[in-house]
């Protein structure tokens, strides 16, 4: 059995918003993520720009933490805004996940890399 890893991003896509004071859950990808976390073959991961610690951070405040296997950075390597690329090299991820779910359209971080709308 293949180990699916699936990789959330914070701002903008577990959180409506990309300002990191507003914790507004975007409620229909919170539900992704649970639902995904009931498949035996999945691992997800929660991860950000901001470091495992503010991923951890957000996933307790939108009551997740029960479902989510591990934190992980996207290591900007420079600062980043919503029009900033996606792309490694900008980042330097600790993991590459089979599917990465984020609201930068060009995002590649993942092998899969589905864009919230
Ligand atoms: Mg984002």
């Amino acid at each position: 059995m293949k180990e699916i890893v699936i990789a959330f991003d914070c701002d903008g896509t577990l959180l409506k918003s990309t300002d990191q004071r507003t914790i507004a859950p975007a409620d229909h990808i919170r539900t992704l993520l649970i639902t995904l976390s009931q498949f035996k073959n999945t691992k997800i991961v929660v991860w950000s720009g901001g470091g495992p610690a503010y991923a951890r951070r957000v996933a307790e405040a939108l009551g997740v933490a029960d479902y989510v296997d591990d934190y992980a950075g996207k290591n900007p390597q420079r600062p980043v805004g919503i029009t900033e690329t996606a792309r490694r090299g900008v980042f330097l991820p600790d993991i590459e996940p089979d599917i990465a779910i984020d609201d930068i359209e060009d995002c590649d971080l993942g092998t899969l890399n589905l864009i919230v709308g």
